[in-house]
């Protein structure tokens, strides 16, 4: 059975939000729609967006608001997609925030719940580091990450106060087991009575 949900999981990077929003995934039957994963698979594919972006990322910058939210909505409009999603990585400003709520608001839907998942910066640097080593991702520099965690806190981070005054925002204590943080967000979920499919 497919339960309907429509998420969003943010938190810095290495918070964990790609790995709980997989996990969320499973539990809802809905996609993971993470726009780094949709950037990655076309510079590695070569393909004409690969190509347009692959700077942009490698530096840690954000690729223009207009090309990212045309590839959600493109993404968002797919059958699978039609229940429910868990977007990870988008929105990532006040801006994208517009697009979305546009695009979902035609549809007269919106989104049910955002998963902050909270996570002191060390600690993501930390995660971050030992990520570069075990995955060599070209991003995940020193620089690259102090770069990408300050666009987080300047660009991002402000998003939580939109979706805060609409009373959907959840915030999780993102440190400890893996298994213990996918529990809080189950149970948060719940709160709002939004089961995970039998
Ligand atoms: P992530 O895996 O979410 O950290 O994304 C990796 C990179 O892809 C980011 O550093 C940005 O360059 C780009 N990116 C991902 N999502 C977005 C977005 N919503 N808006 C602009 N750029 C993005």
């Amino acid at each position: 059975m497919t339960a309907s949900a429509r998420l969003l999981i943010v938190g810095p990077q290495g918070s964990g939000k790609g790995t709980q929003g997989v996990r969320v995934s499973d539990a809802f039957g809905v996609p993971v729609v993470s726009t780094g994963d949709i950037f990655r698979a076309n510079i590695k594919g070569g393909t004409e967006l690969g190509a347009q972006v692959s700077e942009i990322t490698a530096r840690g910058d954000l690729v223009p608001d207009e090309l990212t939210s045309e590839i959600v909505r493109d993404r968002l409009s797919e059958d699978d997609a039609a229940n429910g999603f868990i977007l990870d990585g988008y929105p990532r400003n006040a801006v994208q925030v517009g697009h979305l709520d546009e695009f979902l608001g035609a549809r007269g839907v919106a989104l049910d719940a955002v998963i902050l998942l909270d996570v002191p910066r060390e600690e993501s640097i930390g995660r971050l580091q030992l990520r570069a080593h075990e995955q060599g991702r070209a991003d995940d520099t020193v620089e690259g990450i102090a770069h990408r965690l300050d666009i987080y806190e300047k660009e991002t981070a402000p998003i939580l106060d939109v979706y805060g005054e609409r009373g959907i925002v959840d915030r999780i204590d993102g440190v400890g087991s893996l298994d213990e943080i996918t529990e809080r967000i189950f149970a948060a979920l719940a709160a709002r009575g939004l089961a995970v499919a039998a």
